[in-house]
């Protein structure tokens, strides 16, 4: 089972039903990530390797 299906922000799991969530689509697969952890992932997306396969490639904003 995948949690990449789950509705809940990658980083501090909030539901949808908590707050709005913001569907991320990266090498085929479907992210959520909350708008308070939003700027994590535009300013360090570093902090989301080992959550997305792949995040090292990520730029910094
Ligand atoms: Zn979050």
């Amino acid at each position: 089972m995948s949690n990449s299906d789950k509705k809940e922000c990658i980083l501090c799991n909030v539901g949808s039903n908590k707050v709005p969530l913001v569907q991320l689509h990266y090498q085929d697969k479907n992210y959520w990530i909350c708008p308070q952890h939003i700027p994590i992932l535009i300013h360090q997306p570093d902090k989301l390797e080992g959550i997305i396969p792949g995040a090292e490639n990520f730029q910094a904003g």
